[in-house]
This record gives structure tokens, C-alpha cells and sequence, in this order.
């Protein structure tokens, strides 16, 4: 399973029954392109970063599409 797979990567997992986000700070290459998509959902000055339930998973998908390192992943449910 996905999750399962990326958790032992070292990836986060922050999740709702939309969708489930993966990031690994390792990773990220800190280009932005999440925040400047969507700063509600991504707010690194808030812990957690990422809070799923500030968009639809769809869009939260499409922006995730966009990150150039793969240090965001996701699977919708
Ligand atoms: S788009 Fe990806 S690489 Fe860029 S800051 Fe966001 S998570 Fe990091």
C-alpha cells in the first residue's frame, strides 16, 4: 500500500476522508509551489503545515501534481 510505503521512506502523512497527503522534508525543495497555489492548505508557520481540510482533495490533488520534487505526494480515497 502506498502509505504504508512512503511512511517508511520517511514521508508525513496528514489526512481526511478525502485524501491523504505525503511530504517528506527531505525531499522538498522548498520551490514554493504549493504555497503560492494554495496558502491555507500549505502555511508552513503553522504546525502542521498541511491541513487538508482548508480545500477539496481534488484541488488539493491538482496543486500536488505541480510539486517539482516529489516531496509531495498524495492518494485520494
Ligand atoms: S512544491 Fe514541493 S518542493 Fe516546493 S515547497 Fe512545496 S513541497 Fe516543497
Amino acid at each position: 500500500m502506498l502509505k504504508e510505503e512512503l511512511l517508511s521512506k520517511g514521508y508525513k502523512a496528514y489526512e481526511n476522508d478525502e485524501i491523504c497527503v505525503f511530504w517528506n522534508p527531505d525531499l522538498c525543495q522548498h520551490a514554493g509551489e504549493c504555497i503560492k497555489a494554495n496558502s491555507k492548505v500549505f502555511d508552513v508557520s503553522r504546525r502542521p503545515w498541511v491541513d487538508v481540510s482548508q480545500a477539496p482533495g481534488d484541488e488539493i490533488a491538482s496543486i500536488i501534481d505541480r510539486c517539482p520534487s516529489e516531496a509531495l505526494r498524495y492518494e485520494l480515497k
